[in-house]
């Protein structure tokens, strides 16, 4: 059984992790830590013996392998940590700055490091899906975005828009950066051939919704993916650290785990 942490347990997505860890017959939950003065810190994980803790040195010391729904600070606090013990990392925290992206580097020099804005095998294949419909239709249709969350998701657009964007962008050869158009407000006059429009619509409790749209003239084509239960994420994480703790250092993706 291979030894893991889980990050953030008192959260939306930690809590699915540690759930579901327990279940596995692969993976052993060892440790748990969240920020300090959460109210879980203290606290059992249910169902096990495993005390939730704020030391994130101490936690991911007894593990091979951490799974990583938190923040961009704390994604790099814990890779930079890791890095110093050789900790596999899975991290699934969106909006990561550059600090959190190269301390991520550096860990993946001396551990494996598997980064997914989203985890579940079904976006995996809309991006896929995207990167394909976009070079076979080419530049007469105009590619567009559009993400649904819930009311307290922080970050816009979401990783897993981005991500989408992206293998649009690489199926019609274009770059993503200079291709982005996040904001359609007063006189914008008419779109650009090359844009990538990009806009988020946030309520209730939608657990995530993406579509790629590639709009021609005279018809337009929908891929779309909708989370139905968080615990798709929680179990493609926990999916990826069984996978991931057996490779060699270096930085990994869904794809490389799913073989698409
Ligand atoms: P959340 O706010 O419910 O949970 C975040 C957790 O991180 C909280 O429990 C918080 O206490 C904890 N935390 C903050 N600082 C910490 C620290 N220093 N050490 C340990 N824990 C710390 O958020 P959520 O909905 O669970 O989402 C978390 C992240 O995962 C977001 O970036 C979200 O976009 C992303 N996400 C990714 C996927 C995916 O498949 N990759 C799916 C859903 C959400």
């Amino acid at each position: 059984m291979i030894p893991l942490c889980v990050l953030g347990p008192s959260g939306r997505m930690g809590a699915q992790v540690a759930t579901l860890a327990l279940a596995s017959s692969e993976l052993r939950l060892c440790s748990a830590a969240d920020r300090a003065g959460s109210a879980i810190v203290g606290s059992r994980i249910a169902g096990s013996d495993v005390v939730v803790g704020d030391d994130l040195q101490g936690a991911l010391s007894q593990a091979k392998v951490y799974i990583d729904f938190t923040t961009p600070a704390s994604t790099a606090s814990a890779a930079r940590i890791a890095a110093k013990q050789g900790c596999a990392a899975v991290v699934g925290t969106t909006g990561l700055d550059a600090e959190a992206e190269s301390a991520l580097d550096e860990l993946a020099r001396v551990a494996p490091v598997l980064v997914a804005a989203n985890f579940s095998p079904g976006v995996a294949l809309l991006l896929h899906l995207a990167e394909l419909a976009a070079r076979a239709l080419g530049p007469a249709y105009d590619l567009e975005v559009l993400e649904l969350h819930h009311r307290n998701k922080v970050d816009a657009p979401s990783g897993t828009a981005l991500a989408l964007g992206k293998a649009l962008a690489k199926g019609r050869d274009l770059d993503f950066q200079a291709a982005l158009q996040s904001a359609r407000t007063g006189q914008v006059g008419p779109r650009k051939d090359n844009e990538i429009g990009m806009f988020a619509i946030r309520g209730g409790d939608i657990i995530g919704e993406h579509t790629a749209f590639l709009i021609g003239a005279e018809e337009r084509i929908e891929i779309s993916h909708k989370a139905q239960r968080r615990s798709v994420f929680a179990s493609g994480a926990l999916r990826a650290a069984s996978w991931l703790a057996e490779r060699a250092p270096g930085r990994y993706t869904m794809t490389d785990l799913l073989g698409f």
